[in-house]
């Protein structure tokens, strides 16, 4: 398994949702785990990366508060491993600008950065991430439903690069999850480049305050209607994600306590979710050492395999001169 984020703040319950918990459980039915921390992709879509070190330093932290296991997951940053990256010049040859342009989530993501001329790494970062995804020949990635056009552009690098060299790399599969777009506070995707999140990482208290400000609608009864009330929708896929239960049972129990009563059922339901990885993320983010032994480790391992994935794509390509 490959999956991966970008350190562009610290991660949300759309990730924990949409990926994380899909991560650490493939992690204990035993695969083999690679996490990516998308460095050179912050700046995709801005000038500058800002405070990139606090945000790797986030994203670590989530994970491993989250569940990974830093002895079975190589945690790593793409922009510490120089053969992963080598790798994008021969799959840049097996895509055309058109299809490129075509991708609606670069699409999507240069419209929401307010970006009217799309610039050469926001057009080509999907074949950058299927480097990501095949330098360690992941088969299964487990990704938010944006990811789905990056996936399959990955799948056919993978099919084309094979059909032209021989045998090399597996087509992988995109893993979906039960909720694989959360809504953030104001209705539109939950992002972290958005302020419209409720972070892993916030108090009880600051998780409260921003669920008060949660986009509803003006109707007092709650019901489960997807369709025509995605946000109501979203708090109450949220609350059963949390409990256990059923969106449209909680939506009965709610009924006439209107936004107030379901604000206040969601603020249990989250906070009583993350105590325990709010607990374990305060221990660990005091332990700078740990960390910065965790990133070390995972960097050697990864810089291993893009170096042996390297020497096989050179070895296909009739390029190896040694
Ligand atoms: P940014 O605003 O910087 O792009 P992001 O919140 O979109 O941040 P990413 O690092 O781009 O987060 O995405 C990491 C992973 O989490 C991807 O697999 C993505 O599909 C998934 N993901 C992100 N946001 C959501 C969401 N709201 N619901 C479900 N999955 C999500
Ligand atoms: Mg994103």
């Amino acid at each position: 398994m490959l999956t991966g984020d970008r350190p562009t703040g610290a991660l949300h319950i759309g990730h924990y949702f949409g990926s994380i918990r899909n991560r650490v459980k493939l992690q204990r039915s035993g695969a083999e785990i690679w996490q990516l921390i998308a460095d050179y992709q912050v700046i995709t879509d801005r000038e500058v990366a800002g405070d990139i070190r606090g945000s790797v330093t986030n994203l670590l932290v989530d994970n491993i508060a989250a569940g990974l296991d830093p002895e079975q997951a190589t945690i790593f940053t793409h922009s510490s491993v120089p053969a992963l990256n080598q790798l994008m010049l021969p799959f840049l040859s097996l895509v055309s600008v058109a299809e490129l342009q075509r991708n609606p989530t670069v699409k999507d993501e240069a419209r929401t950065a307010g970006i009217t001329s799309i610039g050469g790494l926001l057009l080509t970062y999907p074949v950058h991430q299927a480097a990501d995804i095949l330098f360690c020949k992941a088969n299964v990635v487990p990704v938010g439903r944006d990811q789905l056009p990056h996936i399959e552009q990955t799948r056919v690098i993978a099919r084309r690069f094979n059909d032209r060299y021989g045998h090399v790399f597996p087509e992988p599969d995109a893993l979906l999850s039960e909720a694989p777009l959360i809504l953030g506070t104001d209705g539109t995707k939950m992002s972290k480049s958005k302020g419209n999140v409720i972070e892993l990482r916030m108090s009880a208290d600051e998780t409260a305050k921003k669920i008060k400000g949660a986009k509803t609608d003006a109707e007092r009864h709650i019901t489960w209607d997807p369709d025509h009330r995605p946000e109501v929708a979203n708090l109450l896929q949220v609350i059963s994600l949390c409990e256990g239960t059923d969106p449209e049972q909680v939506a009965a129990e709610i009924g006439d306590g209107g936004g107030g009563a379901l604000k206040a059922r969601l603020t249990d339901a989250v906070n009583t979710e993350l105590a325990p990885l709010r607990e374990r993320r305060n221990e660990l983010a005091a332990d700078v050492g740990y960390l910065t032994s965790v990133l070390a480790a995972g960097n050697e391992r990864a810089n291993q395999m893009a170096e042996a994935t390297l020497a096989e794509v050179r070895d296909a390509m009739g390029m190896d001169y040694r």
